[in-house]
């Protein structure tokens, strides 16, 4: 088809937006392993696992055979103010590049908390509503997630209590004041209201805080609180299924043209809007069906999938959730403080750890500098300011197109845009001003990471 006949940006229609969400577990030969009782060592029961998290959730977090889960309606309701989300044909930076590549990119930044972390958000709050809870607490660093179910729970009217990160609690003020104008409660982390955070402090005072310190604050506060569960923005089974409504867009937007992807490319955190990106099309490469290039793309200061160890460990820093198989950093580890990029978890989710252990999924790492130039160069042409996240993605799919631009391949590249960025304008000032750093973990520094995970029988590495 020629380059006109592509519109700038595919819509589906509202009627076409899934009625399911694609599980891509149920495709894989080799399973993601099961979450471990850190002090059994035993896979966790339904049962342990309802003790932290909703039942509906809990039962798709362990189900590794049904395909296809239905959109409840309620859900499907909330979708349809912000989605079908567009699918854009980056016409302008390709004709910026000069590259005979086409370059298309799922753009997820159209909602007030200005990500797809909204796509879950609002499925787990669905779920704690009809569970009939009272509310759900979580931990959030940046706060995209924290907003994300902000605006969640008060569509479904629960109480929503947020651990933020103390550093960013204090350095974007303007992201909490959102997550309060949606009536979410939100505290410093690590604080004194748990014991876990005491702990924290009396060890580290004066502690900036960590995304694994707030998750262990708010798995406790679930735990000892009545009719409160605890709701997690990413590296879980259940958060990559909701996120598949992104991947089913997509692929039901390129077959309208016939578009086949050569190369499908994502930033990777906690692997939420990866894992969500490619499962359908993962899927027909597990089934042998078609073959694409995927392609993870981490920060260089929190290289989980690109230089950390594939093992059982813990996803917090208090040690009180349940272990989990993937490529980890160490639950002790911390990003220079300079990172200001995000994607700081230690973890990955354990089915894209899987798949990429698997050889079905490649990972490449980029220093910030290159990714805020990247960031700066599609802003000026496509118009969209993307979170720093996205622009890892961005930075990768821009790097591919100039081989194409070597080779002449004109090959279909396509991207997750996550988000927008403009809670992150410290992170650009400090760009522009030439104050942003690149800083490398040494082996040394991921070795003090590694000596933390834990070591049983059957988890050598
Ligand atoms: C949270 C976030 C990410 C990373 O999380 P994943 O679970 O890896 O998708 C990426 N982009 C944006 C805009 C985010 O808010």
């Amino acid at each position: 088809m020629s380059r006109q006949e592509i519109p700038y940006k595919i819509y589906l229609k509202e009627s076409e937006m899934p009625r399911q969400w694609y599980n891509v577990r149920a495709d894989m030969k080799n399973k993601p392993a099961p979450l471990l009782n850190p002090a059994t060592h035993k896979p966790m029961t339904e049962e342990e696992l309802g003790a932290v998290f909703c039942d509906e959730l809990v039962k798709q977090e362990l189900d590794d055979t049904d395909r296809y889960i239905d959109i409840p309606d309620e859900i499907r309701d909330f979708y349809r103010m912000c989605r079908p989300s567009p699918l854009v044909r980056a016409y302008c930076l390709e004709k910026k590049l000069d590259t005979p590549a086409h370059i298309y990119y799922k753009f997820e930044g159209n909602n007030t908390s200005g990500s797809h972390k909204l796509n879950s958000a609002i499925a787990q709050a669905y779920y704690a509503k009809k569970q009939g809870l009272k509310g759900v607490t979580t931990e959030t660093g940046a706060g995209q997630w924290g907003t994300a179910l902000a605006m969640a729970c008060s569509y479904f009217e629960l109480d929503c209590q947020v651990y933020m990160v103390k550093v960013s609690y204090e350095q974007k003020p303007f992201r909490r004041e959102v997550m309060r104008t949606y009536g979410a409660k939100v505290t410093p982390s690590p604080s004194d209201t748990t014991a876990v955070g005491r702990k924290i402090l009396a060890a580290h005072p004066g502690t900036g805080g960590s995304l694994g310190c707030a998750i262990s604050e708010a798995v406790e506060t679930a735990a000892s609180k009545q009719g409160y569960r605890y709701v997690l923005g990413s590296v879980l089974n259940q958060v990559l299924l909701h996120q598949s409504v992104i991947g089913l867009e997509t692929k039901a937007a390129l077959d309208q043209y016939g578009i086949v992807p050569d190369i499908i490319i994502g930033c990777a955190g906690g692997g939420s809007n990866l894992g969500g990106l490619i499962s359908p099309f993962m899927g027909e490469k597990l089934r042998g069906e078609k073959d694409y290039r995927f392609i993870a793309v981490e920060p260089a200061s929190c290289p989980s999938l690109t230089r950390g160890k594939f093992a059982y460990d813990f996803c917090d820093t208090g040690m009180v959730c349940p272990l989990a198989k993937m490529y980890t950093l160490g639950s002790g580890f911390i990003p220079s403080p300079n990172h200001a990029g995000g994607l700081r978890y230690h973890g990955m989710s354990s089915t894209l750890s899987q798949l990429y252990h698997d050889g079905y999924m490649e990972a490449v790492s980029v220093e910030q500098t290159a990714v805020f130039e990247a960031a700066e160069q599609f802003a000026r042409v496509e118009g969209i300011l993307p979170a720093p996240e996205s622009s890892h993605a961005i930075k990768v799919a821009m790097d591919e197109a100039m081989k194409c631009k070597e080779t002449g391949e004109e090959k279909n590249i396509v991207f997750g845009l996550t988000g927008t960025g403009y809670f992150d304008m410290v992170a650009y000032q400090k760009f522009h001003d030439g104050q942003m750093t690149d800083y490398i973990p040494t082996d040394e520094d991921l070795q003090k990471g590694f000596d933390g995970i834990p070591c049983f029988p059957g988890n050598e590495f």
